[in-house]
C-alpha cells in the first residue's frame, strides 16, 4: 500500500484527552478515532491490527474443534427474562424499544441467545458435545469509559460456548479452551497469564482471567516468575498443560491466597498489574436448566446440558499490545499482528535509483508492507516509520541505491544492517 494514497492520519501533537501511552499511540499513528464516548471508529491500519487478531483466533478456536458463527448484536429482551438477567444486569445493558413498544438491548455478551438456539436444533444427547463462537461487536455502557480502546463501551469480543453432557466432557472443554487461548496469544507475540478469577455476572464456580502485565493494568496481580519463561503451550497433552497452568502460582487481588503465596520462594514472587484480554468459564446448567434446554440421554431420561463461556477482547488486545510494547518513539508490533510487516521509506522520491528499488521491493513484499512514498524529509518519515511500529523498516536512498543496497532496520531492537534488496526481502518475508 503507497501511503501517499492511504488514509493514515497520523498526529504529531499528543492528545490531551489520552491518558495512558496506548490510548495516545492509537490516536497518534491513525489507528482509531473517537466517535463518541467509549465508541471508537477503526481506520485502515486500525482494522488491518483486529483483522490479524482475529484470524489467528479463528485458526486456534477451529484447531480446538469449536465451530464459528455470528449472532446479531440486537437482542430480545424476552430471552434474557428467561434466564433472569434482564434485571439484574443492570445500567451497562443498553436497552432499546423498537416502533412496536417491543424490548430490545445492545448485546453484552451472548449466553441466553446461543442457548436457544441450541434448544431449538439439538435435541439428543448424540449431537453433544457442541462447541460455538463468533467475532462480534459487544455493548457495555460503562460508568467509565477510558483508556481508548481498552475500556470501550462497544467493543469487539470473541466469545464462545460449550455444550457438554456431563461435568467430565465441560471440564475437558474448558482445559482445551485455555489452552486453546495460551496458543492464540502466544501466537500473536504476547505473555498472558491465566488467573483464578470471580466469576462475576455471569456465574458459576470455576473461572481464569488471563492477563498481559503492564503498569497501567486495571488488576494487581501476583504470579509465580515460572510464568515468565517456559512455553506455556508446549505441554505433551491438554491434561498435562491445564495441570502445570493451574498448580503454578498466578492470581488476581480479588483472588489472592496469601498462605499459597509464602509458600513460593522471595526470588520467584513477582506482583504487578495486569490488563484483563480474556475470560473463561464453567458453570454448569446455569442457563440450561433456567431456559429449559435439555437433549434425551440414551435412557430416554431428560439431560440438561453443561455450559462454559470462553471470552477475548479482540479490540482491548490491540490496545492492551501496545500498553506492553511501547517506546518514546512509538508502537514496537510484534510481527504478527503489525498492520503492516514492513514499511519501505524513500529517502529520496524523484531519484530513479531510489524509486525503482523501492518500486521493486513494493512489488515484492505485496500488501503486507507499506510504502512511503510521500515528498517528506528523511527525518519525518523515520519518525512515523518508528510510531506506527512496522517491525521492519527497509530504507532505500540514493548512495546504497547506486550500489543496489539498502538499509534494514528491526523496530523492536533499533538493529540497523546494509543488505542487497535480495537480502533485506529474504530477511523480512
Ligand atoms: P472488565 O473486568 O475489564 O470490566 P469483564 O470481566 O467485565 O471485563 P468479560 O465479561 O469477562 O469482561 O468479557 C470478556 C472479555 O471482553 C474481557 O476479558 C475483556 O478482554 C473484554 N472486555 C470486557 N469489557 C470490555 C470493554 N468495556 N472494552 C473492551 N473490552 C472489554
Ligand atoms: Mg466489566
Ligand atoms: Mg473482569
Ligand atoms: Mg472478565
Amino acid at each position: 500500500m503507497r501511503l501517499s494514497q492511504s488514509l493514515i492520519p497520523t498526529l504529531k501533537e499528543t492528545p490531551a484527552e489520552a491518558q495512558i501511552a496506548s490510548h495516545r499511540l492509537m490516536l497518534r499513528a491513525g489507528l482509531v478515532r473517537q466517535m463518541a464516548s467509549g465508541i471508537y471508529a477503526w481506520l485502515p491500519a486500525g482494522l488491518r491490527v483486529l483483522n490479524k487478531i482475529s484470524a489467528i483466533v479463528r485458526e486456534e478456536q477451529a484447531a480446538a474443534g469449536a465451530q464459528e458463527l455470528l449472532m446479531p448484536t440486537i437482542q430480545s429482551a424476552d430471552l434474557w427474562r428467561e434466564s433472569g438477567r434482564y434485571e439484574a444486569y443492570g445500567k451497562e445493558m443498553l436497552r432499546i424499544t423498537d416502533r412496536h413498544e417491543r424490548d430490545l438491548l445492545y448485546g453484552p455478551t451472548n449466553e441466553e441467545m446461543i442457548t436457544s438456539i441450541m434448544r431449538e436444533s439439538v435435541k439428543s444427547y448424540r449431537e453433544l458435545p457442541q462447541n460455538l463462537y463468533h467475532i462480534q461487536w459487544k455493548f457495555r455502557d460503562e460508568v467509565r469509559p477510558r483508556f481508548g480502546v481498552l475500556r470501550g463501551r462497544e467493543f469487539l469480543m470473541k466469545d464462545g460456548y460449550g455444550f457438554d453432557l456431563d461435568y467430565a466432557g465441560a471440564l475437558l472443554t474448558y482445559k482445551k479452551m485455555m489452552l486453546a487461548y495460551m496458543r492464540t496469544f502466544q501466537r500473536i507475540g504476547i505473555t498472558a497469564i491465566p488467573m483464578r478469577a470471580d466469576t462475576g455476572q455471569i456465574g458459576g464456580d470455576l473461572s481464569h482471567e488471563f492477563h498481559i502485565l503492564a503498569p497501567t493494568g486495571e488488576s494487581g496481580v501476583f504470579y509465580d516468575a515460572t510464568f515468565e519463561a517456559g512455553d506455556p503451550a508446549a505441554a505433551a497433552d491438554v491434561e498435562t498443560f491445564y495441570e502445570q497452568m493451574t498448580t503454578i502460582y498466578a492470581a488476581t487481588d480479588e483472588k489472592h491466597d496469601l498462605a499459597a503465596w509464602e509458600k513460593i520462594p522471595d526470588e520467584r514472587r513477582r506482583e504487578g498489574r495486569g490488563i484483563e484480554v480474556g475470560q473463561i468459564f464453567y458453570f454448569g446448567k446455569k442457563y440450561s436448566e433456567s431456559m429449559n434446554f435439555t437433549v434425551t440421554g440414551h435412557d430416554g431420561t431428560k439431560i440438561f446440558p453443561e455450559m462454559g463461556s470462553y471470552g477475548i477482547g479482540v479490540s482491548r488486545l490491540a490496545g492492551a499490545i501496545i500498553e506492553a510494547r511501547h517506546d518514546e518513539a512509538g508502537i514496537i508490533w510484534p510481527d504478527a499482528i503489525a498492520p503492516f510487516r514492513a514499511a519501505i521509506l524513500n529517502l529520496r522520491q524523484g531519484d530513479a535509483a531510489t524509486d525503482k528499488i523501492c518500486n521493486e521491493l513494493h512489488e515484492k513484499l505485496g500488501a503486507d508492507c507499506l510504502y512511503d512514498d510521500r515528498e517528506e524529509r528523511a527525518g519525518a518519515k523515520f519518525a512515523e516509520a518508528d510510531l506506527m511500529g512496522h517491525p521492519w523498516q527497509i530504507i532505500a536512498g540514493p548512495r546504497g541505491a547506486a550500489n543496489g543496497q539498502v538499509e534494514l532496520k528491526r523496530r523492536a531492537t533499533g538493529e540497523r544492517l546494509e543488505l542487497s534488496v535480495a537480502d533485506a526481502l529474504a530477511k523480512v518475508m
